[in-house]
């Protein structure tokens, strides 16, 4: 079969791209079967200190290279990952267990970023002109100084675009990358790498680790000049502590108990087929799929009526095409984290209103979406996030209610209204404590939107990633001033008691001409 020989013949040797000295290997099974997929070459803490070597010296010449180069460079990689976009979705769903669809938005996610990221930076990075403290005596300008090696961690849920979100503004803005994979979601962004690398990333500029964290991901924690960390907030706690230990910075993209907001005024119909996919879309392992409805008790009826109808006829699967409405958990873990959720919140009291049973004659990770209601304060579905398969449904008697609720957790990264009423939704937005609101849409509004930033507040996250803060990220501003020579600033005490009133007289001037 030619597509199988094409694939055979692109991610044979995928594994060899992995920097690791030693031949310790780890079985990275298929969602799938649970069956093996591959053997991934395990890293040392030296294979990271080594990586971060080669990537010091590599990361010299392309922060010379310039911008249009760069940008040539980024755009071929653009090019070459929609050209092989079966490949990339054949091995991203062997590897995830995600549908094809929630492949492909890795997929165009990914290219939006590459492309973004290829034509922003030098917009973005380039230096230029500000204004300086005394007009005329000196001329001041900012330049970007890349931070040199950048440390990127990822988890295994979307381990391609998320890769992507950071990998490629850090190079687009001149860094070397040096990255811990997640053993599950390392092929994915071996793959990709290699398409980069095939556009003209050199070898060594964009280095990938794997391995046990504790080992791999502390070694190059210990060692670059700024961590990119995506991941559960236990952990980004822990990178935030180690960074700031060595004073350098870190942006944090971590965990969600993302809420919903389904207004008095939507169509319930429509809301519920939108609210299926918002919350389960790659079976709820994304940081920003929904995890809490607050449904107003007005269009609480149908609303329910239409989501149970819609989960219960879902097709669950897992073949290569676009079958399947929904995919597998990824791990045997993940059965194990949602299963122990669900069955803490039923021996508490909740309600299965749909789904609450694994589907082994699926797969072996398979479970069918479930929707709670009846969810109290004392099971742990009310607060923690599950990252997986169930979401919980609250009635709610206004507005008010609804943005109260939605506000009471720890975390803060998205957020979702659906309204009949965009001017309503924009209102109830500004309200919401999130770093992304989505307005009739679940995730994908703003998680396309690669020209705005998307991170967390509260337990969330630090920094932003995406947009122009996605770049200035990977840059250090360097603020150059030249005195013009047009006037001698005063010295001594005889030349302050000279200027200042000319001095006092200036500052008044420019802010009566409102001048900054
Ligand atoms: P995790 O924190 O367990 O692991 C994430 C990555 O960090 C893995 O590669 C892991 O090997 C590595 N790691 C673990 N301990 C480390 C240490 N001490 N030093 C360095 N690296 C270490 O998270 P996970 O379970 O793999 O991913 C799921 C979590 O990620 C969820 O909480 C989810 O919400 C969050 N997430 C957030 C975003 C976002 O953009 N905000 C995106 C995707 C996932």
């Amino acid at each position: 079969m030619p597509a199988q020989t094409a694939f055979d013949a692109l991610y044979a040797s995928l594994d060899d791209d992995v920097v690791a000295s030693g031949s310790v290997t780890r079985p990275v099974p298929t969602p799938t079967t649970g069956e093996t997929l591959h053997e991934l070459p395990q890293s040392s803490a030296d294979d990271v200190r080594d990586a971060i070597s080669r990537a010091r010296l590599a990361q010299l010449a392309w922060a010379r290279a310039g911008f249009a180069h760069r940008r040539r460079v980024l755009l071929r990689a653009h090019e070459l990952l929609l050209e092989r976009r079966e490949l990339l979705l054949d091995l991203i769903q062997l590897e995830s267990g995600k549908t094809r669809g929630q492949g492909f938005e890795e997929i165009f996610q990914a290219a939006s970023v590459t492309r973004y990221n290829a034509l922003a930076a030098q917009r973005v990075l380039r230096g230029r002109r500000r204004r300086s403290g005394i007009p005329t005596v000196a001329t001041t300008r900012v330049r970007y100084r890349s931070k040199g090696v950048v440390g990127v961690i990822t988890p295994w849920n979307y381990a391609l675009s998320l890769a992507a979100m950071d990998v490629v503004p850090a190079l687009a803005a001149g860094c070397a990358v040096v990255q811990k994979a997640d053993d599950q979601g390392a092929l994915s962004i071996l793959a990709l790498r290699r398409a980069f690398i095939e556009a003209g990333v050199p070898e060594a500029l964009w280095a990938v680790v794997a391995g046990p964290a504790g080992e791999v991901g502390e070694a190059l924690t210990d060692e670059v000049d700024y961590v990119c960390f995506t991941g559960s907030t236990a952990t980004g706690r822990k990178i935030a502590e180690k960074a700031g230990r060595r004073l350098v910075g870190a942006s944090l993209e971590l965990g969600g108990k993302n809420p919903l907001i389904v207004l008095d005024d939507v169509d319930p119909e429509r809301a519920a087929a939108n609210a299926a996919h918002a919350c389960f879309s790659a079976m709820g392992q994304l940081c920003v799929s929904i995890e809490r409805i607050y449904v107003h008790r007005a269009v609480a009826g149908p609303f329910q009526k239409a989501l149970v109808a819609e989960l219960a006829a879902a097709k669950l699967g897992s073949a290569l095409d676009f079958d399947a409405d929904f995919g597998s958990l990824a791990s045997a873990a993940q059965l194990e984290r949602v299963t122990g959720h669900l069955d803490d919140a039923v021996a508490k009291g909740a309600t299965v209103l749909v789904g609450g049973t694994p589907r082994p004659d699926v797969g072996p990770w398979f479970f069918s979406p479930t929707v709670l209601t009846g969810v109290t304060p004392e099971m742990r579905v009310y607060a923690e996030e599950t990252f997986g398969a169930i979401a919980s449904l609250y009635l709610v008697d206004s507005e008010e209610e609804a943005v109260q609720a939605a506000n009471a957790s720890e975390y803060g990264l998205n957020a979702a209204i659906f309204t009949g009423s965009v001017a309503r939704g924009q209102r109830v937005a500004e309200r919401l404590e999130a770093g992304s609101v989505n307005i009739n849409e679940g995730y994908r509004g703003t998680f396309a939107s690669v020209d705005a930033p998307m991170g967390g507040q509260k337990q969330s996250g630090v920094g932003r990633r995406n947009g122009p803060e996605g770049l200035l990220r990977f840059v250090e501003p360097v603020t150059i001033s030249a005195t013009t020579g047009v006037l001698q600033l005063p010295r001594w005490a005889s030349e302050y008691r000279e200027q200042a009133p000319l001095l006092l007289l200036l500052a008044r001037g420019l802010a009566a001409l409102r001048r900054r």
